[in-house]
């Protein structure tokens, strides 16, 4: 189904609180940043919640130990959400990236907690977060962790799923049933210039910032091709 932002906001029930929870800097834009944009400029109030520090890209860099990286990749994060308009605090759950599938009940524990809290003052009417089965741990573990919390807070929010890495690397598996999800497609056509600026504000992960890491994380011109289009893609559970 394609549809237009205003469509989607109808189909949802967005009128004025969103809330969308990013596996790692850079999801954000790359998964969703056309839809966060056509909310902000809509007045709708957009409350970003970065599930992971982000500091797993080059683990090979002497120049760049994880913690420096970390604090590059969060700076980058509060550029990009500027270029999208988003004006709300991002909340930083600071969960050790590429690390989320070997976390203790307590760190969960107090990012359920978090969660919770944000829904307690934030009353979305829509909760955004990764596809269930995306290629990246981390990224299934985002959806875990929103799934449980809204199950726990009773949250009526419609739950939309973007999709980051399914497209590109998934398997067959991966992909979404029929019968599981309805494919939205929203078309984001406007905000195009924008999501490659708000791209350009993450640059270490752009192959352009850490020189010493080879094997390191790098967006290529052929991912960004696949990733920013026209239309982003949304699934909703039936
Ligand atoms: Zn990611």
């Amino acid at each position: 189904m394609r549809l237009s932002f205003d469509e989607f906001a109808a189909l949802t029930g967005l009128r004025r609180s969103l809330l969308v929870a990013i596996p790692h800097p850079d999801d954000e834009t790359l998964g969703c940043g056309g839809v966060l944009s056509l909310a902000a400029e809509r007045g709708i109030k957009v409350k970003p919640i970065l599930i992971t520090d982000g500091g797993a890209s080059h683990p090979g860099s002497q120049e760049w130990p994880r913690r420096r990286v970390a604090a590059q990749r969060r700076d980058e994060f509060l550029e990009a959400l500027d270029v999208l308009g988003i004006t709300s605090d991002p909340t930083f759950l600071d969960l050790p990236d590429a690390a989320t599938g070997a976390l203790g009940a307590g760190a969960i524990a107090r990012a359920i907690e978090a969660l919770l809290e944000a829904f307690r003052t934030e009353s979305p009417e829509v909760v955004l977060t990764t596809w269930r089965r995306e290629p990246h741990g981390d990224h299934r573990f985002a959806f875990e962790l929103v799934r449980n919390a809204m199950s726990l807070a009773d949250c009526r929010a419609t739950l939309a799923e973007y999709m980051v890495w399914t497209p590109i690397t998934g398997s067959a598996a991966d992909q979404p049933a029929p019968e599981e999800t309805s494919s939205v497609f929203v078309d984001v056509s406007t905000t195009l210039a924008t999501k490659r600026t708000a791209l350009r504000c993450h640059a270490s992960q752009l192959g352009e910032l850490i020189g010493d890491d080879p094997q390191g994380f790098c967006l290529t011109e052929s991912h960004i091709a696949s990733m920013v289009g026209p239309y982003e893609r949304f699934e909703i559970a039936r």
